[in-house]
């Protein structure tokens, strides 16, 4: 078995070797600017481009000229959310987001709030689902573009999309949905899901880092956007910057795939994340499951093991790469905010930790991780007998009331 096991799959994914194998002419042989409009390094490129863009829109139901490429899924929402809030300003300056969205979201709601706009972030129940009826009564006749997720990137935990897109088209609102760990692993369907907006990002679904797109629907409602990178006047003068083609190549070659194996991917990484779930609830008492029993992302796993540290264990068990929901952002050691949004307190918060499986997950490496942490926890159990847990739902996989 190769050590470290990587269990972090929401974080990023390795390249798949057939996406790199398709990337890889366009670093060398086929380098060319897809800009260049006179010579046939240019056409090359720019064919590449195109190629992709198709295969990215046709999945998600997208048409072509609707995916517009990016840096990633960070500059997606700051395109769709910023690019929309400058638009349409003179027709309102609220919108509605939700309490657990990536900063990528928060961040700039915050950054619109200083600049004038009204955010209102609607709350998450104990699973970490929003309930559409209170985004409904969060819209306002100022209102100008919901944005919820499509998918939790710490808990799992899956929206009803199509009931809020629904919603928000018959209001006459915008709707954007950050879809960055849902595109390539479950079913994405912009028409049916009444979706304008949309950002996902290639690596994490097994294609290179720097590479994202944001869907921008041209059509029934045609949505406008005030660029925030100008230039050349790239991308149809959405954002300008020489386009990243080997990346580019690499997303479309590594959606492709997804699409490709989503259905049987999901059945084995579901009954894999099963399997590991039932191994702590087997080997060990005062554990809890957060984010939603059944909607959630298959190969999603976020646990609590009461009364011991995430970080000490985390330590303690260094060839297992997983990631705790006590400093999940690269810039602040503090407690993640998702798990606070379901009400969760100190304690709990500070024991979570989340399994993210993935395509190269083997069988053994479960029961490897498994192993180990049930071992860990009983030792650090062991170590403080004084820990002061709640013993109601702990087997039943339920998120009981929070302890503290
Ligand atoms: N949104 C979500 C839900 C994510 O999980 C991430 C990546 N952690 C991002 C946005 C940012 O994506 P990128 O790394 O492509 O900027």
């Amino acid at each position: 078995m190769r050590l470290p096991i990587y269990m972090d799959y929401h974080a990023t994914t390795p390249v798949d070797a057939r996406v790199v194998e398709a990337m890889l002419p366009y670093f060398t042989e086929n380098f060319g600017n897809a800009a260049s409009r006179h010579h046939q390094y240019g056409w090359k490129a720019d064919e590449a481009v195109e190629n992709a863009r198709a295969v990215i829109a046709r999945p998600i139901r997208a048409e072509t000229r609707e995916i517009y490429f990016t840096s990633g899924a960070t500059e997606s929402n700051n395109l769709a959310i910023k690019g929309v809030a400058e638009s349409y300003r003179r027709k309102g300056d609220h919108i509605i987001t939700c309490t657990t969205e990536h900063n990528a979201v928060l961040d700039v709601c915050r950054r619109l709030e200083k600049q004038g706009f009204r955010v209102t972030y609607v709350p998450v129940d104990e699973y970490g689902l929003v309930d559409p009826n209170n985004i409904s009564k969060a819209i306002t006749d100022k209102t100008i573009l919901v944005s919820l997720m499509t998918a939790n990137n710490e808990i799992g935990t899956i929206h009803p999309i199509e009931t809020v897109g629904t919603l928000c088209r018959e209001k006459e609102i915008l709707f954007h949905t950050d879809a960055t760990q849902a595109v390539g692993k479950i079913p994405v369907d912009v028409q049916s899901m009444n979706i304008d907006l949309m950002s996902f990002s290639a690596h994490k679904i097994y294609g290179p880092k720097g590479v994202g797109a944001l869907y921008v629907r041209r059509r029934n409602p045609r949505v406008r956007l005030t660029p925030q990178i100008d230039g050349g006047g790239h991308e149809n003068g959405l954002r300008s910057g020489t386009l990243n083609v080997p990346g580019i190549v690499g997303f479309g070659k590594a959606l492709e795939i997804c699409v490709d194996v989503m259905e049987d991917e999901s059945k084995w990484l579901s009954e894999l994340r099963d399997r590991l779930k039932q191994l702590f609830f087997d080997g060990l008492d005062d554990i809890f499951l957060n984010g939603h029993p059944e909607l959630r992302l298959r190969h999603n796993l976020h646990v609590s093991f009461t009364g011991v540290e995430a970080e000490v264990l985390m330590m303690e068990m260094k060839e297992v790469a997983v990631s705790s929901g006590a400093a999940c952002t690269t810039a602040s050691p503090e407690p993640s905010h998702v798990l606070r949004a379901l009400g969760f307190g100190d304690d709990r918060i500070h024991s979570s930790i989340r399994f993210g499986l993935g395509r190269f997950t083997k069988e053994e490496e479960v029961g490897y991780v498994a192993e180990r942490v049930i071992e860990a926890v009983g030792r650090f159990r062991a170590l403080s007998p004084a820990r002061t847990v709640a013993r109601s739902g702990s087997r039943t996989g339920r998120a009981p009331v929070p302890v503290d």
